[in-house]
């Protein structure tokens, strides 16, 4: 499936917040610090946001984050609206719960596009089985691990040092040690600490 390939920090500038697309770097070198305007030619043009465009930046915002395609976020958002509730705590939801997230949730992962690749190179297993799709959405009382034949690597005897420092949210029980994790219940929407405006989103698919 294609993928963004360009420069991630532009994707911060246009979001106008820090999307930690790139992991440890984002904390010492965070571009946004340097330079706060959108890019392009007219990116530091102080332009006022209408409704529309403040729905596209929201949903663009949350898309990126969760570096996930466009026709995917729809699928995601038909799915959180065929649910009981509200549909913009759905969405977050949802995609809080794909295992891309749940690794970099873990902290075996330093960014979502970190998660994507050690899944995609099928290093981990949900419930004993190899899984390698990013997408899979986990359930609870699932347990994620890192294969068996991963945990000797050099690699990942540094990330489960890394996970063991990492604040796993309150829905993952991490044992670091043991390179595993289990989904203690579904994430809730307050369990997710990132800004999104998640309403603006609705609004937008709705119209
Ligand atoms: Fe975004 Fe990280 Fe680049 Fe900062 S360093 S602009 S948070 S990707």
């Amino acid at each position: 499936m294609a993928r963004y390939t360009g420069p991630v920090c532009r994707l911060c500038r246009r979001e106008g917040t820090k999307l930690f697309l790139k992991g440890e770097r984002c904390t010492s070198k965070c571009a946004l610090d340097r330079r706060s305007t959108a890019p392009g030619q007219h990116g530091a043009a102080n332009k006022k946001m209408r409704e529309y465009g403040m729905q596209m930046r929201e949903k663009q915002k949350t898309r990126r984050y969760y570096g996930v395609l466009e026709k995917q976020f729809v699928n995601y958002f038909e799915e959180a609206d065929r649910k009981e509730g509200m549909t913009g705590e759905n969405l977050i939801c949802l995609l809080e719960r794909r295992l891309d997230n749940v690794v970099y949730r873990m902290g075996f992962a330093a960014s979502h596009k970190e998660a994507r690749q050690l899944v995609l190179h099928g290093h981990f297993t949900v419930n004993g089985k190899k899984v390698n799709i990013p997408s899979l959405i986990i359930k609870a009382g699932d347990v994620i691990a890192v294969k068996e034949s991963s945990r000797d690597s050099v690699k990942f005897k540094a990330l489960a040092e890394a996970a063991a420092d990492a604040n796993a949210p309150k829905w993952l029980e991490v044992k670091a040690d043991a390179m595993s994790a289990t989904v203690l219940t579904l994430p809730a929407r307050e369990d997710v600490d990132f800004d999104f405006n998640e309403q603006l989103i609705v609004e937008l698919y709705s119209k």
